[in-house]
């Protein structure tokens, strides 16, 4: 069966190329880099080259990045990091209603334990408001986090100015860039954001490695504790494979960005028009979006129905729906966004990489329309005419 994978939110496929120069890391490059013999240094060696390549894809210096085992972990060390850095003195946070759970979960964790939060909501289109942000600062803010692309509907947040707004406030200010990175450009040199966290499994790195940016000078608690790598900021031995193939990931990225992101955004936009085009009240949630993502709503249908009857033709993408205990609860982003029940519940988000190609989005074109006749031939909430 063909098969076409549209859930790069999810994760994405290792390049060729990134498998290539983590293998050996398997092999004869087996030694610590911590150790002080050959087998150790020449680990180290290249260890260096990937916090560089990181680096470069962040307009960041190699120092100022920290290797953790995933985004959330990022995310996780910028929040609790900080807060425990300003010895819980400073009990207000702010953030966004539109959070992936590693910053959503966090900030509900700390809510719990007596914080404050601010959580910034966004319009139909699923923009917030600077004003808003501005606004909610108070001289008891510890930490303003907000993602920089989401991943659900690939909106684009502020987030330059978003951060001008902190510095001129003197707040710290933290951006989940796990879906943007590598889509878009980030240049913490103009940015002045204190923490930026990546993942590795969103840019065609494998699962099991992310990084932190932290700024120089930011203080921040570890949260893993017991060892002095990362400069005692994230202690334990390296997954040294996974940096290995989180720096040759970076690198691709940066240097390709601009001709992929114009081919998957002709592809996505190829996509969009053909679906809005053919199948009737649907709607695309979001605007000013990542190239590579569409979220689309089909009214009156369930998005997991789409799912299962998409999957059945070896067609992979995504509903926001959390199907938690039996019921098919929109997703938070939607109901943030304000999107009307019935068309958040038939939400699907197709994302794309450098990989998917032409032939295939003819393929969705092809079968997509006649599953959303079919499955609104039988649904129970099509109005009447
Ligand atoms: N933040 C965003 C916006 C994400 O989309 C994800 C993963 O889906 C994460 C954080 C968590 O990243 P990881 O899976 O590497 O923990």
């Amino acid at each position: 069966m063909k098969t076409v994978y549209l859930d790069n939110n999810a994760t994405t496929a290792v390049a060729p190329e990134v498998l290539e120069v983590m293998l050996p890391f398997f092999k004869d490059l087996y030694g610590n880099p911590s150790s002080v013999h050959t087998f150790g240094g020449q680990v180290k060696a290249h260890l260096d080259t990937a916090r560089q390549q990181v680096a470069d894809l962040l307009g960041a210096h190699p120092e100022e990045i920290y290797f953790t085992s995933c985004g959330s972990e990022a995310d996780n060390l910028a929040i609790f990091g900080t807060v425990e850095a300003q010895k819980n003195e400073k009990r207000h946070l702010i953030t966004t209603r539109v959070e992936h759970p590693a910053v959503k979960a966090t900030m509900q964790y700390l809510e719990k334990r007596g914080f404050r939060v601010t959580w910034l909501g966004v319009d139909g289109h699923g923009a917030l408001s600077l004003d808003e942000l501005r606004d909610a600062i108070t001289t008891d803010t510890a930490l303003v986090s907000a993602m920089w692309a989401n991943n659900e509907t690939g909106v684009i947040f502020p987030i330059q100015e978003m951060a001008e707004i902190c510095r001129e406030k003197g707040v710290p200010f933290h951006t989940d860039a796990v879906q943007a990175a590598g889509k878009i450009p980030i240049d913490v040199g103009t940015l002045p954001a204190n923490f930026v966290a990546i993942s590795g499994h969103k840019l065609h790195a494998p699962k099991g490695v992310g990084a932190l940016y932290i700024r120089k000078g930011t203080q921040v608690v570890p949260r893993v504790i017991g060892g002095h790598q990362e400069r005692g900021r994230r202690a334990g031995t390296e997954n040294v494979a996974g940096i290995i193939a989180l720096g040759k990931a970076a690198s691709l990225c940066d240097a390709h960005m601009n001709e992929e992101n114009q081919t998957v955004r002709a592809l996505r936009d190829k996509l969009e028009q053909g679906i809005l085009a053919t199948c009737k009240d649907s709607v695309v949630n979001g605007q000013h979006r990542l190239p590579n993502t569409s979220n689309i709503s089909f009214k009156y249908i369930e998005g997991e129905s789409i799912l299962l009857h998409l999957d059945d033709l070896g067609i992979a993408a995504s509903s926001g729906s959390a199907c938690t205990s039996g019921s098919l609860e929109p997703s938070h982003v939607m109901r943030a966004m304000g999107v009307p029940f019935q068309a958040a519940h038939g939400s699907v988000r197709f994302s794309l990489s450098r990989y998917n190609t032409d032939d295939e989005i003819d393929y969705v074109l092809q079968h997509l329309p006649p599953i959303i006749d079919r499955l609104r031939a039988i649904s129970p909430f099509v109005e009447e005419e």
